[in-house]
């Protein structure tokens, strides 16, 4: 838990949101301001920055959390024919909230 941080208080509920899974190492829930039909947001509980700044240490919940998109996504009708991983590294690909996250997006056919 890093203070201040809004993720970390999304995952402890100090902060709602519309929960879509949880385990012991990640929490996922719909995104505030969706950019698509399905936009959820994937996060370990572990407060980690960004993937500008992981090690080998983070291998385990890194593909933990794609493991989860992939079980997430069978959720949902409108993700049968594919959906979309994206992660924002850094201020210069946009990232705006630094706790390390991935964009789960369905429900359209994307460029
Ligand atoms: P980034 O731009 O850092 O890759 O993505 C951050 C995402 O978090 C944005 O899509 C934004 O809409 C979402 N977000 C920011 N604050 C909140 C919040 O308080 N609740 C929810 N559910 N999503 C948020
Ligand atoms: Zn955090």
């Amino acid at each position: 838990m890093s203070e201040n941080c809004i993720f970390c208080k999304i995952a402890k509920k100090e902060i709602s949101s519309h929960k879509i899974y949880e385990d012991e190492v990640v929490f996922a829930f719909e995104d505030i301001n969706p950019k698509a039909p399905i936009h959820i947001i994937i996060i370990p509980k572990k407060h980690i920055v960004s993937l500008c700044d992981v090690s080998c240490k983070e291998e385990q919940i890194l593909g933990h959390i794609q493991i989860v998109a992939s079980k997430i996504s069978k959720q949902f009708k409108e993700m049968k024919n594919g959906f979309r991983i994206i992660n924002n590294c850094g201020v210069d690909a946009g990232q705006t909230v630094f706790h390390i996250h991935y964009h789960l997006l369905g429900g359209r056919v994307f460029e």
